[in-house]
């Protein structure tokens, strides 16, 4: 074992604090990183705060992980030492089901292991469960570990390996492309990488955010249209207008309110995860033969298409550099949609 240092919570209601962690020996398929960015994505804050009630403490989040490789085990082919690289979400499936051969590891019929809060042995992890990427160093097996392509810089690639595939995934999936009207609802730290993505993909995007206060700045991304969703008369103007809409929104909304804004077969995919249940009017979707869909971050290999797709059209996402000792208070401020766009851990500052 080797030892990093780490920010932990130790309770719901806690504040992070420094801590020392231990990472596991490098066995033969595995990389060490170390780690030089870590993005804050909502995830994090609703797992640390166990807002979804299945968080193991002590806590360490981070599911954006970019850094440099310092070592290999001595069967690895995928990745050198001085490579530049990133982590997301997972660092293991059961790589034999039927997702996982699909290259489609976030959906494993065995449950992937999530970077952080996932039970593992604890000769792999001490304490039994995975400690994420607000750390100096971590372990992970070779086929979890992306490569970030040269032009695109660690701090504003960190957090395209959640947000940036959770977009990419769904926009993918629903053929975002030339002639698709796509909307996207929120535009935080998913929000904005969607429509950056959806405008390099060809699509004509739309945002629906609380308030008209962003929209310069989603202009500036790629979107067409911008309304502000406090506002009724959005609802009128709208209806019937997108082929997609994207829910990137973390908290519940008026669900019957956007789906009555898809076109004939329309989608609205919902990807942020808010605790409470959401209900639905039958009528709005069997008007319009529309459906309501969801979508998990995205495989390995898409992640790294996604990266690639990102550095050919120079998409990166709109950082705040913060130190480590100022997580409690981004963390406050991502929950107040005061962030633009997303809060990136410089992790020299540990
Ligand atoms: P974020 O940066 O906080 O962005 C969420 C945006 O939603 C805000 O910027 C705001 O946009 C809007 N919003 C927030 N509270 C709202 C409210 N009460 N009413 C209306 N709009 C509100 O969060 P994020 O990191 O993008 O994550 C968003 C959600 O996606 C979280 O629930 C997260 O857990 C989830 N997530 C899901 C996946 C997946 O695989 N499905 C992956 C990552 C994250 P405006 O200011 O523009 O209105
Ligand atoms: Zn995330």
């Amino acid at each position: 074992m080797s030892t990093a240092a780490a920010y932990a919570l130790s309770a719901p209601d806690g504040s992070f604090e420094k801590v020392t962690i231990q990472r596991r020996e490098l066995g033969p398929h595995d990389v060490l990183i170390d780690i030089k960015f870590a993005g804050i994505c909502h995830s994090d804050i609703h797992t640390a705060r166990d807002e979804w009630g299945r968080t193991r403490y002590p806590c360490v989040p981070g599911h954006e992980i970019a850094g440099v490789v310092a070592a290999v085990g001595s069967a690895v082919s995928r990745h050198r030492v001085g490579d530049h690289v990133g982590v997301g979400c997972m660092v293991g499936s059961c790589g034999v089901c039927a997702p996982c051969l699909a290259d489609e590891e976030q959906y494993c019929a065995a449950g992937a292991t999530m970077t952080y809060n996932s039970v593992v042995d604890p000769a792999v992890q001490p304490g039994g469960h995975t400690l994420g990427g607000y750390s100096t160093q971590i372990v992970v097996t070779e086929n979890f570990v992306v490569a970030i392509p040269e032009g695109l810089g660690l701090d504003v690639a960190a957090p395209l390996l959640c947000a940036g595939v959770t977009l990419y995934s769904p926009l993918r999936h629903w053929g975002a492309g030339p002639g698709k009207k796509i909307a996207i609802i929120g535009m935080g730290g998913l929000g904005h990488v969607g429509v950056k993505l959806a405008a390099a993909m060809g699509a004509e995007v739309t945002v629906l955010s609380h308030s008209l206060s962003k929209q310069e700045d989603g202009k500036l991304f790629g979107a067409v249209g911008y309304y502000a969703t406090s506002d009724k008369q959005t609802f009128r103007d709208l209806r019937g207008r997108f082929d997609l809409i994207l829910n990137t929104v973390s908290a519940n909304l008026p669900i019957d309110d956007y789906l009555r804004l898809l076109n004939l077969d329309g989608t609205l995919v919902i990807l942020g995860l808010p605790e409470n249940p959401m209900s639905v009017q039958p009528f709005n979707l069997a008007g319009y033969r529309r459906s309501l869909a969801g979508s998990m971050i995205g495989g390995v290999a898409q992640t790294q298409e996604m990266l690639n797709f990102c550095a050919e059209h120079g998409i990166g996402a709109e950082i705040e550099l913060i130190a480590a000792d100022e997580i409690d208070g981004a963390y406050d401020r991502v929950v107040a949609s005061d962030v633009r766009y997303r809060f990136v851990i410089d992790v020299s500052t540990m």
